[in-house]
Order: C-alpha cells, then sequence, then structure tokens
C-alpha cells in the first residue's frame, strides 16, 4: 500500500465525529491485506519497516542539512501497547545527533511549579532536529482527566474543573501546536490503538516468562481496571485535538509489526512532502571553498 493512502487511513479529520469503536485494534481482516495472513503478514510488515527506515534516513539528512524545520512526533497509548518497542524500531538507524527522545512519568515537584505545558515544551526538537514524546503533554487531559484528584497536587488557581476547564486544555494544546507548525514544526500524533484483550495476553505473558517479569508492574493492572475511562478520554481528547496542523493517527496496535510498518510509513511520508532540498551553496561560498582548497594544497 502506498504511504499516503496509509497516511489517510488513519488519519483523523478534524471537523468529522472520531468515534473510536469505528477503528480497529488489528488490521489483520483489513481488505487490503486480505490476501496475506499470519508469518507473511509481520514479514511484508518488517520489510516495509526497513524500507521505510532507508527513507527516513535520507529524508533526517535533509532535515539536519536544512536546520530550519523539526519534527515532533508524540506517542500516547495504554499500557503494554508497544511505544517503547515502536520508537527502538521505527528509529533504529537514525543518526543520533539528530534524534531525541524524551519520555515523561508523573510530573516532579519542580515541574508542577509550572503550567503542565512547560516541561514538554523544554523538551521540544531544535531545528533540524526530530524529537520523540513517549507520552507527552496529553497526559493532561487522559490520565489527569481519568483520575481528577491529581489536579489537587498542581497548584492551580480555584476554580471549577468542569467541562470549560477540560475545553481549555484542550484548546491550550491546539495552540501550542500552532505556534510550532507555523514555526517550522511538522506535528505528527500517534494513539496506538490496543484492545483490552490483547493488553490482557501482554500482562500474563509479563507475569509468566521470567524474562518479562521486569516489565510487569502492579500499577498497571490498576489502569485497566479504569480502561472504558480511558477509552472515553482518548475519544474526547482525539475529537478536540485532531487538527489540520497537527493531526492524530489512530494505529491498530494488536499487531507490533502492522503498527510499526503504519507509523514508520506516515513519519517518512509526511517529512518526504514538506520537499527540503539540500541547501544550495552560493557562488560566494564556492569561491570560499577553491580558496580554501588551494590553501591545504599549498602547505
Ligand atoms: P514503561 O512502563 O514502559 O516504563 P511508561 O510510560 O508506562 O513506560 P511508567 O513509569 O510505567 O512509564 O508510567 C508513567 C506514569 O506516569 C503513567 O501512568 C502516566 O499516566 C503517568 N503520567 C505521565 N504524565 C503525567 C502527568 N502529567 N500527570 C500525572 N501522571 C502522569
Ligand atoms: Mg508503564
Amino acid at each position: 500500500m502506498k504511504r499516503a493512502k496509509i497516511a489517510k487511513l488513519f488519519r483523523i479529520k478534524p471537523g468529522k465525529k472520531f468515534r473510536l469503536q469505528d477503528y480497529p485494534t488489528n488490521l489483520g481482516h483489513h481488505h487490503a491485506l486480505k490476501h496475506l495472513r499470519g508469518e507473511k503478514l509481520t514479514d511484508d510488515a518488517r520489510a516495509d519497516v526497513q524500507a521505510n527506515l532507508d527513507k527516513l534516513t535520507h529524508a533526517q539528512e535533509l532535515l539536519y542539512a536544512n536546520a530550519t524545520r523539526s519534527v515532533l512526533i508524540v506517542f500516547q497509548a495504554m499500557d503494554a501497547a508497544g511505544k517503547d518497542g515502536m520508537i527502538k524500531h521505527v528509529m533504529s538507524g537514525l543518526n543520533p545527533q539528530g534524534c531525541q527522545v524524551y519520555s515523561f512519568k508523573k510530573p516532579s515537584d519542580e515541574e508542577l511549579q509550572h503550567t503542565f505545558l512547560w516541561r514538554c515544551a523544554r523538551c521540544l526538537p531544535e531545528r533540524g532536529r526530530i524529537g520523540i514524546f513517549n507520552r507527552s503533554y496529553y497526559e493532561e487531559v487522559l490520565v489527569v482527566k481519568v483520575h481528577p484528584e491529581i489536579l489537587a497536587h498542581q497548584k492551580l488557581p480555584p476554580g471549577k474543573r468542569d467541562k470549560a476547564f477540560w475545553r481549555q486544555r484542550y484548546e491550550d494544546i491546539n495552540q501550542l501546536e500552532k505556534h510550532l507548525t507555523a514555526n517550522g514544526t511538522l506535528v505528527l500524533k500517534f494513539f496506538l490503538n490496543l484492545s483490552k484483550k490483547e493488553q490482557k495476553r501482554r500482562f500474563l505473558e509479563r507475569l509468566e516468562q521470567p524474562e518479562k517479569n521486569w516489565k510487569f508492574s502492579a500499577a498497571d493492572l490498576t489502569e485497566r481496571r479504569f480502561w472504558d475511562d480511558y477509552q472515553q478520554a482518548y475519544q474526547d481528547c482525539i475529537n478536540a485535538t485532531s487538527t489540520e496542523w497537527a493531526p492524530w493517527f489512530v494505529i491498530p496496535a494488536d499487531d507490533k509489526w502492522i503498527a510499526r510498518a503504519a507509523v514508520s510509513a506516515i513519519v517518512s511520508q509526511a517529512i518526504d512532502a514538506l520537499g527540503l532540498q539540500p541547501p544550495v551553496v552560493s557562488p560566494e561560498q564556492l569561491k570560499e571553498l577553491a580558496a580554501a582548497r588551494r590553501e591545504l594544497l599549498k602547505s
């Protein structure tokens, strides 16, 4: 499937009502993939990731050389949806100098002394770089919305924590992303859409396979109890913040390699679409280069 078509398939159009239940967690039964099954599907997806990685490597070089644009990639998902593996596989092989990954956990005391966008704003990619957020300021309208008692620790001015409060947070996020886009940052946001059933399978694997025990955290099980609330929070959030300038992509995540193939296709295509060209060397610079060469040859 063409990369642009993949992007279109998973992109959430602004202005159109988005319902999470309309989006599959598994693409194995998609009509375009009907001729493939099981192993073959995974093999093809792996090959796609590799091919897209080559394209991404080239795109990253142009991004770095131009140093005018940057790329921000946000990953959000339920636990065990495969964010870490996604980052590892989709970005492996990129120039580490041009790529930064930040993971956002519970905010520290220092972070709570600032507004909710601050800690992420400090980590935004420099010009020419790709920045990856493993969780992000979106936690502020996801985990915090599911557990509004967290707000009590946020040192906020008094006020109602009603619909208008959350609307304001969405609006703040949209405005931040608009500012970034207007100033040269390409913003791409991915929700890795995992089914409750597959999460259970992966958690059991973590409990039953000794080499995966370290991945299990009791807190993950606690959050699983709030599954429906999270689904609702994701749906509301994506409805409010999938914009023309910073779209959300809802990626079926039950099959890890299909998810990786989709994300790598969308990211590489989006950077290619920036149409970056290698920087042009001016006649003056050419003269300087020639002079430098002459001097070097004489020495
Ligand atoms: P992994 O489990 O693979 O190490 P993770 O991203 O799940 O990665 P954890 O330390 O397990 O990392 O979880 C981080 C927790 O911090 C999550 O439950 C997340 O919802 C929470 N968190 C992130 N940002 C905020 C925030 N702004 N306010 C409150 N909780 C947050
Ligand atoms: Mg975790």
